[in-house]
Formats: C-alpha cells, structure tokens, sequence
C-alpha cells in the first residue's frame, strides 16, 4: 500500500490502544446543562429564549449574530434556568444558557428518519442546511460549516478532501465514527456531493486505522453516484492539519496566509459529516458529539457520546472516576488541547478530548540547547524557539516580522524539543497578544 504523506512532522506515541476498540457509549442524561453561546470561531451566538422558557430537542435557543457565527440549539426537553457568563476551557468568556433538564422526557425522544429530496439538493440548499444544523469544524478549528462551504464565485472549487487522520495522540472518537456510522458519514458525502459536483472526493485515513480503512473502502465501493477515493496516509503528526493533508492528499500546497479554497479544495472532518447527514436525514441539529475521555489517570477509559453542555463531571462519572495520580487534565489532544485549572467546563461542539495525564506522561521543562529540532520538526517552517523568545521577551513585533500567524499551534516543535520547553504555549500567547492588541 502506498502512503501519502507531507514534509517534516514528528511521531509521538499514539497511546490509541486505551480506547480504540471500544464503542461508542452513550452519556447518561444530565439534570442540567450548561451550553456555551460561542461554540465556533467568529461571532457569539445571541440568545433566543428567556429564563422561564420551556425548551425541546432541536429547538433554537442562540440565534447565529451573521454570517461567520453559528446557531445554538437546545438538546433536551427542559427549562431555560438563566443565561450565566463563564470561560470556556481556552480562557474566553462566554454566555451559558443554564437548562434544567427534564430527563425522562427527553429520554423518550427518538429522532426519526425524514425524507429527503434529493433531487432539490443544490449548492444552496446544503449551505443553508448546514447554518441551520448549527454545524461547525470538528477537527478543532470549528470554524462554521456553511462558510468554509460559501466559497466566492470565482474560486474554482473541483476536490473534497475528507479528514479521517485523526493523528492527535489518544483520540479514537472519528476512528469509532467511521467504523460505526460508515454509511452515515457516505451519506454526507453524497448529499455535498449533489451540491457541489466535485471532481474528486479524497477520503484520508491514516494506515494506523487499517480497519476504518477498510470500512470506508468496502461502503465507498457501493457508493455510486459519489467519486469517492480512500486515501492511506502515513503516520506522522500532524497529519490532520487542513494544509499537510491538502499537501499528502492531492499534492497541492496551500500557500501561507492562504485558504485551502485558494488551491480548489474544501477539507470538512468526518464528525462534521455526520453532523450534516444527522440534519438532512434525521432533522437533527448539531447538539450532541462524541468524545474520548483517556489518559492513564482515568479508570475506564472511553469513547462517548455526550449532550452538547454535559458538565465534565458528568463524563468522570461515566468512566469510573479518576485516579490520585492524575498531574495534568486537558481538553483535546495531547499536541494542540488546552490545560483545565479546574472541570467547571461542559462538552461544546468542538471537544473531541479530555484526558487525565500522570506524571509520567507530562515531562519536566528544562533549558534550551539549542538542538534545533524544533525548527526540523516545524510543518510550517518557522522558527519556534526564537518565536518563544520573543514571545517571552515580550517582543511580538519581532515575533509576528517572524511569521508568528503561520503558526497553527500543531504542538510538533514541542514534543520534539529534548528540553520539553512550552514552546506552543509561548506562541500562543504571543498571538494572542498581536491579535487582542491588533499589533
Ligand atoms: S511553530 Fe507552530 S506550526 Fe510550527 S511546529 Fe510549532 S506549533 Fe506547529
Ligand atoms: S528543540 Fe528545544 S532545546 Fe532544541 S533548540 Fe528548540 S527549544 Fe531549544
């Protein structure tokens, strides 16, 4: 088997063993749910109900505030208790909407197949399905579906390159999802496919999944009104990233500062599919995902499916607790997750991870030695340690003459360094810095 793949990168344990053969469990229902607003880059969704109001499965509850914003729907049968502000697990504020579930009635609710007419599925109509579903990214980025799939009139748009990588260590939710929902998630892309009438359809998966592999490959050879082509990639982080798999899929290069829409594609990952087959096919907005809660500092490890708002205690709960040993939590992956001072967070559109790391899997910083592995690991060619230092040296000027916004925050410079030195954490806080004091 050929496999595809893009320059540089780095090969980090991949810790899948702990939760890659195990199904996708359900969550029990929570009693309440906190729901952030701002679940998707661009603008917070505002809200739509008032305190009091009585809510159900699939109803509107925060209306997306334009075109790059998204809608917010409710999960549950329940009552909007208030509209609260909070962090969200990156440190942004948001507004909650705070839902008293009514458990046994939204246990009871089924969302049945409706029928869908093909035959009115047009550019717009996906688009317009999309923004109604509330769908974002849920590769990480969850920038709002309908966007990326509004490309302007010029842009000459011939090839989909679907993201099954998942090449974050410790995550397997998307892995479980293309064993599970295979024809689901053929299903999204046949409904794009109608819309957009693109030449190929490149479905990415890395040779790490040989079973989703060959899933996807078996399902996709039935599939006839779709060119659908599996694509086995190379195990490499980060793989997934939207422009290394352009580059290991089609071998076209994003230029820097440049959208993948500029070289004729658009990447969606494969829970955002089956986000848009659970709307056209079954009525349902975006309100629920899976995740994979792992690490050695958890009792059971697992993939779930939780409620959009399920507090984070809720998904312990489920796995059994947590053990003493635990040093570090995140939210994510290991490579690109963000650290939690506390679990006072909820599942938004966007978590594909939470892990309970040990000692043992969080190294000790040290000093730099300048080895330069952090430049030879670097997709984007940058120069990370000297980024950190400017950042560090509050220089971000320097930072950003450097190239500071090419960044992606992928985390491969880190984990090559032999000094475990934050680098992307310093880069992050650098761009966090040009960008809030428009510098
Ligand atoms: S500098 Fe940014 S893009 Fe380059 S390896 Fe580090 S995190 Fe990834
Ligand atoms: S990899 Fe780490 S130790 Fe080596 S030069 Fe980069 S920051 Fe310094």
């Amino acid at each position: 088997m050929t496999l595809k793949t893009f320059r540089k990168g780095v090969h980090p344990h991949d810790h899948k063993a702990l939760t890659e053969s195990l199904p996708i469990e359900a969550v029990p229902i929570p009693g309440t749910l906190l729901i952030p607003l701002s679940q998707h880059l661009g603008k917070p969704a505002t809200p739509v109900k008032e305190r009091g109001a009585e809510v159900m499965p699939g109803e509107l509850i925060g209306e997306a505030d334009g075109f790059v914003s998204a809608k917010v729907h409710s999960p549950v049968y329940g009552t909007v208790k208030k509209i609260v502000q909070q962090p969200l697990p990156a440190g942004r504020m948001s507004d909650y909407v705070e839902i008293t579930v009514d458990r046994e009635q939204t246990a009871e609710h089924v969302w049945q197949p409706r029928e869908l007419d093909w035959d009115m599925l047009t550019r717009e109509t996906v688009t317009a399905g999309i923004r109604d579903a509330g769908i974002v990214g849920m590769g990480g980025a969850t920038f709002p579906t309908h966007v990326k799939f509004s490309p302007p009139p010029t842009a000459e748009i011939d090839t989909l390159v679907i993201n099954g990588v998942e090449c974050e260590p410790y995550l397997t939710c998307d892995h479980r999802l293309m064993l599970e929902h295979t024809t689901h998630l053929l299903d999204a892309i046949r409904i794009l496919h109608r819309g957009f009438a693109f030449k190929k359809i490149l479905f990415g998966i890395e040779s790490n999944k040989p079973d989703a592999i060959e899933a996807v490959t078996r399902a996709a050879a039935e599939v006839t009104d779709a060119p659908i082509e599996v694509v086995p990639l190379k195990v490499k982080y980060p793989q997934g990233a939207e422009k290394m798999l352009i580059y290991a899929a089609t071998g076209r290069t994003v230029p820097a500062g440049k959208l993948p829409l500029e070289v004729g594609v658009i990447v969606s990952n494969v829970f955002t599919l089956s986000a848009l087959a659970d709307w056209f096919l079954l009525g349902k907005p975006l309100i629920d995902r899976v995740i994979t809660v792992s690490g050695n500092g958890v009792q059971n490890p697992r993939n779930l499916r939780a409620l959009v708002g399920t507090p984070f205690a809720r998904l312990v709960e489920a796995c059994g607790g947590i053990s003493d040993s635990v040093v570090k939590v995140l939210a994510g992956g290991p490579m690109m997750g963000v650290a939690l001072p506390t679990m006072d967070y909820s599942v938004t559109k966007g978590s594909s991870g939470l892990l309970f790391l040990t000692d043992a899997e969080v190294p000790a910083e040290g000093n730099c030695i300048k080895c330069g592995r952090c430049v030879d690991a670097c997709p984007m060619n940058l120069m990370p340690l000297t980024l950190a230092a400017y950042a560090r040296a509050n220089k971000f000027l320097e930072a950003k003459e450097l190239h500071l916004n090419d960044c992606f925050e992928c985390g491969a410079c880190a984990y090559n360094c032999p000094a475990k030195i934050k680098l992307v954490a310093w880069i992050r806080y650098a761009k966090n810095y040009v960008r809030v004091h428009k510098l």
